[in-house]
């Protein structure tokens, strides 16, 4: 059936860059765990209902998020 799974969650959430002088955070990356230090340009997502949830990611770990679930496009 085409029902989502949960980690399609992220599938229609907005993205926003953040360049390396907007980063001024330590944040911690939910792709691979590890935090993006202050300094490293990465992706925000936002996904469409959950505004607070909002999570910051490495430019890497979101752009392999979309190729290795099991929903390729
Ligand atoms: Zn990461």
């Amino acid at each position: 059936m085409a029902k989502r799974p949960p980690h399609d969650f992220w599938a229609d959430a907005e993205t926003r860059m953040i360049q390396p002088y907007q980063a001024n955070k330590t944040y911690l990356c939910p792709g691979c765990n590890r935090d993006i230090p202050p300094g490293t340009g990465h992706i925000v997502a936002v996904p469409p209902e959950a505004a607070d949830l909002r999570r910051h990611w490495h430019k890497g770990c979101w752009n392999g998020r979309a190729t290795r679930g099991p929903r390729n496009r």
